[in-house]
């Protein structure tokens, strides 16, 4: 009945660190002599309090977040956020630019559209978003209230190699598939977000880091909990927060800090990523989605030349305990989704299977 665990490349939920998961089923049922689960922990009591305290300064501490920022750990996933993002900024001038490189991109485009004058600063869609635009490419407006991109496109395979520049508008950034994988300078952002499933936590938990200064300037009919001040003035408890995924936060942190912290991480997911791109370049058969100069280290997008084979690949690799390799329908083919918790092995396989398909067709 019980399988081994495999490798599981899903874009989100996706792995989590063994260490971690191992260490909350040791106190799943009575955290640190407390009596009972965290899952079962009133969100008021000192012990849990100490849990929330530890972790925001366990994540502030790894991402060096300046004391300017606010950290915020709400519900809602990304997508929320993609309403909150303007209807907390956009009424400083009315006006925003948001860089269309992928689907989450441009769902946020969307939402926004409905709160203001809201600008195509690039987009990367005519071809089919194979590649992220150059900064002369970009087309940022001085009076914008903020410029908006997606630092790592989930579905498409791409990844910024470089931060916009736009003077004095403030950049927001979706980094819920790359956060923590990088150092990331803070500073040069008014606000970073992240729905927590792909690389820190379990599904349920969205971290908003968010220059202090930006926030309460809401449009007036902001709901309530969408008001990023709401939640400022509360610590994150202006009702229950997701306290589980707080404290599995809190675990993944410690041991992403034992991993070197985002540095260490950095090293890993170079090697990690360089090995199954080269590996895809030296097949005859494989060719990568996402164009050179543009790859994303965390999703790895490519396809042979027949979708037969593809689906062939996809249903082998299960066999093989490679779970869950088919690519998204719009890209088609298949996406090695390697986050942080991916063990270097578990890519090592991957290639040994992609040179053992190539050989054989
Ligand atoms: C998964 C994902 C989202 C959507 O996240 P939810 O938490 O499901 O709303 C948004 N942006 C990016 C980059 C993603 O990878």
């Amino acid at each position: 009945m019980t399988k081994e665990r495999m490798f599981n490349f899903s874009a989100g939920p996706s792995m989590l660190p063994l260490e971690v998961l191992e260490q909350a089923g040791g106190e799943i049922t009575n955290y640190r002599g407390s009596g009972m689960s965290v899952m079962e922990m009133s969100h008021r009591s000192k012990v849990f309090q100490k849990i929330f305290d530890d972790t925001k300064a366990k994540f502030k501490k790894l991402l060096s977040v300046p004391e300017d920022y606010e950290v915020l750990f709400l519900q809602g996933g990304a997508s929320t956020q993609f309403s909150a993002i303007p209807l907390n900024l956009i009424g400083r001038t009315g006006k925003a630019d948001y860089a269309l490189t992928g689907n989450f991109s441009t769902l946020a485009w969307k939402e926004a559209k409905k709160y203001g004058d809201v600008a195509v600063a690039c987009s990367s869609e005519a071809e089919n978003h194979t590649y992220i635009p150059s900064q002369a490419e970009l087309t940022v407006r001085p009076d914008a209230s903020y410029f908006y991109y997606c630092a790592n496109n989930t579905i498409y395979g791409t990844e910024w190699q470089y931060v916009p520049e736009t003077g004095a508008v403030p950049l927001v950034c979706d980094m819920s598939s790359n956060i923590c994988s990088r150092p990331v300078d803070v500073s040069r952002y008014g606000v970073i977000y992240a729905g927590a499933q792909k690389n820190l936590a379990p599904a349920g938990l969205t971290i908003v880091i968010v220059k202090k200064a930006l926030a309460g300037h809401a449009l007036p009919y902001t709901p309530l909990m969408l008001d990023w001040q709401t939640e400022i003035d509360k610590d994150s408890m202006y009702n229950t927060p997701p306290c589980w995924c707080i404290y599995m936060l809190g675990l993944v942190c410690d041991w992403l800090e034992a991993q070197g912290g985002v540095a260490g991480m950095e090293q890993k997911k170079k090697v990690k990523a360089g090995m199954l791109y080269d590996t895809i370049d030296q097949s005859k058969l494989f060719r990568c989605a996402a164009k050179p100069g543009s790859r994303s280290d965390m999703n790895v997008t490519f396809r042979t030349e027949s979708p037969e084979l593809d689906a062939q690949f996809v249903a082998e690799s299960a066999e093989q305990g490679l779970l869950n390799l088919k690519g998204h329908r719009k890209v088609g083919g298949m996406r090695a989704s390697i986050y942080n918790a991916m063990p270097l092995e578990g890519v090592e396989l991957l290639c040994d299977f992609i040179r053992r398909f190539d050989r054989s067709h």
